[in-house]
């Protein structure tokens, strides 16, 4: 473990640093580590921001982008900067599984390690933990360590307010969901006063859709909709043939499974994917309903109570009705 003194007396000279982030990397995910970059070039650290995959292409305007490695395009190299880094920074997970590979080789890694997460049940690999469930994103703890932790908001600029208001808008769904307390607001409001342009945020990630995305969202909702009235649940699938057809990147899937949780009456809404290595599952619910649960108990995943993921080993067809056959154990809770 590493105190908070001795961290910042390590931050107060140049140090090579990296920043890394969960497999498939989404808005918070990027905004959290580009945002902490950002704020620690300008500290005059020598620092690498690592992805494990790449992230969708609505991601790329963010600033310092260019700079991004992704591990699956250059292996050696990350492994190098992680051998090498003082500091590593995991931000938006909290179990090495979460970065694949990357994972094993930061676990071996002589650098210290510090997490800034906002998921349930962390691994014990760091050494120190900017951690809690109450955040609406792993952005709002970035903001939290920069200016509350180090004391030094004055270094929160365009860029680090920019990035780290994009991890605040994608986790916590556009600021609609409980996580999003009054305290958050003040938070992007003052992100706003240091340069944030929240209107031009917005239009960046969500008015960006290729047409191909917005007639597979149409073929998803017309075609590959099932509803569950007895469970108040609804699942959307997709098989790798859809992917095929409407040359489906990194990132066009994102957000769909909202659109069976909007319908009237649905608590638990699914989203089955079936990728190229298994079959992949994001659940969403309302209320109290633990989707976190199901992930975890029967699908090897987790994350959140209201959003959460997971995967299988089995077909397309046995995931669905595997995913089916649960539904019956948490009927009372879905009814409610
Ligand atoms: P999504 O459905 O957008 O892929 O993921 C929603 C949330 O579920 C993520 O923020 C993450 O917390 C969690 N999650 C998704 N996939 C996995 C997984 O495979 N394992 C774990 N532990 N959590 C996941
Ligand atoms: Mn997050």
């Amino acid at each position: 473990m590493i105190s908070i003194s001795a961290l910042k007396a390590l931050l107060a000279t140049p140090q090579k640093i990296v920043i890394t982030t969960h497999h498939k990397p989404d808005g918070d995910a990027m905004g959290s580590s580009l945002g902490l970059y950002a704020y620690l070039i300008q500290k005059g650290h020598h620092v690498s921001v690592i992805t494990p995959t790449d992230y969708p292409d609505f991601l790329h305007w963010l600033p310092n982008n260019s700079n991004v490695i992704v591990y699956t395009e250059a292996e050696d190299r990350s492994i190098a900067l992680v051998n090498e880094a003082a500091l590593i920074f995991c931000l938006d997970f909290n179990t090495l599984s979460r970065i694949n590979e990357l994972g094993e080789h930061i676990r071996k890694a002589d650098g210290f390690k510090l997490m800034i997460d906002h998921h349930l049940d962390p691994e014990d690999f760091d050494d120190y933990r900017h951690w809690s469930i109450n955040a609406c994103a792993a952005a709002q703890l970035v903001y939290d360590f920069i200016k509350n932790e180090l004391n030094d908001e004055q270094f929160i600029n365009k860029d680090v307010a920019t990035c780290l208001y994009t991890g605040i808008m994608t986790d916590s769904g556009s600021f609609r969901f409980p996580s999003a307390t009054s305290a958050v607001y003040r938070i992007a409001a003052n992100l706003i006063d240091l340069g944030a342009e929240h209107w031009r945020i917005h239009q960046l990630v969500y008015d960006n859709a290729s047409e191909n995305r917005l007639r597979f969202l149409g073929h998803c909702l017309s075609n590959n909709l099932e509803i569950l009235r007895d469970f108040n649940a609804a699942i959307i699938t997709v098989t790798a043939q859809d992917l095929k057809n409407y040359d489906i990147a990194t990132g066009d899937t994102e957000g769909i499974v909202n659109y069976a949780l909007s319908i009237n009456g649905i608590k638990l809404a699914a989203f089955i994917i079936e990728r190229s290595d298994k079959v992949k599952l994001s659940l969403r619910s309302t209320g109290d309903f633990p989707a976190n649960e199901i992930c975890k108990k029967y699908f090897n995943g987790g994350g959140h109570r209201n959003a959460a993921g997971g995967a299988s080993d089995d077909d397309l067809a046995t995931t669905i009705a595997k995913f089916k056959s649960i539904l019956p154990e948490y009927k009372s809770q879905l009814l409610q």
